[in-house]
């Protein structure tokens, strides 16, 4: 689904209509093309066949930019990465949950389940990354991260809009309700045209007026 000039969501990562979907999106910039997030596991090929189908060749994924690393949002980063070399950029914050230092809440691990996962390799986000603004949004989770580029913000799980409008992530999800919701109101106050979630379909940015 074309968002805007040079911007997708990926059919693969499912949205539709009726379902709101594990959403990814796909970036065409001055390095080639960048993903933000890869949805559920198992989706791999899919999100492969549809880069093809949109007239690029694999290769052309140079980076994947990870909001955070719920299963839902690295879920094909290892096996997009060993397809096409790309590099997977991770929040330093983020990254802990891949080593082992931070657990993500404690009581409900099994959804967030990782003993058979294999990783990608992550590299950290530089200090600056020309064309975008990686804005920390933790919350969600300790090492979340929004991303801008354009008229669209990125938000990953620091906004939804499953249910028709734009609210903080789900707090059965959330390690942190409150910072959520701040860093949601950061990000509101962003000057952009598009929140695009990983969870809900893409929304207008009505300006706070506050
Ligand atoms: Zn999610």
């Amino acid at each position: 689904m074309k968002i805007t000039d040079g911007i997708w969501l990926m059919d693969a990562s499912g949205a539709t209509e009726q379902m709101p979907g594990f959403h990814c999106y796909l970036i065409r910039d001055a390095e080639g093309l960048t993903m933000i997030d890869t949805s559920l596991p198992g989706r791999a090929e899919s999100l492969l066949a549809e880069i093809r189908s949109l007239g690029f060749q694999e290769k052309d994924l140079k980076r994947i930019f990870l909001t955070h690393t719920d299963m839902d949002h690295i879920g094909n980063a290892r096996e997009l990465q060993q397809a096409t070399g790309c590099l997977v950029y991770v929040s330093a914050e983020e990254k802990k949950y891949l080593t082992g230092e931070y657990s993500r809440m404690p009581g409900k691990a099994e959804m967030f389940e990782k003993a058979h996962f294999q990783a990608p390799e992550t590299t950290l986000f530089p200090e600056n990354l020309p064309g975008y603004q990686v804005i920390s949004t933790p919350g969600h989770t300790k090492g979340h991260v929004a991303v801008l580029y354009g008229d669209c913000l990125f938000a990953g799980d620091c906004m939804s809009t499953e249910s028709g409008m734009a609210e903080p992530p789900s707090p059965r999800f959330t390690e942190n309700v409150p910072l959520a919701e701040q860093s949601m109101r950061k990000v509101s106050l962003l000057d952009f045209a598009l929140w695009c979630p990983a969870h809900g379909l893409p929304k207008r940015h009505v300006e706070e007026t506050a």
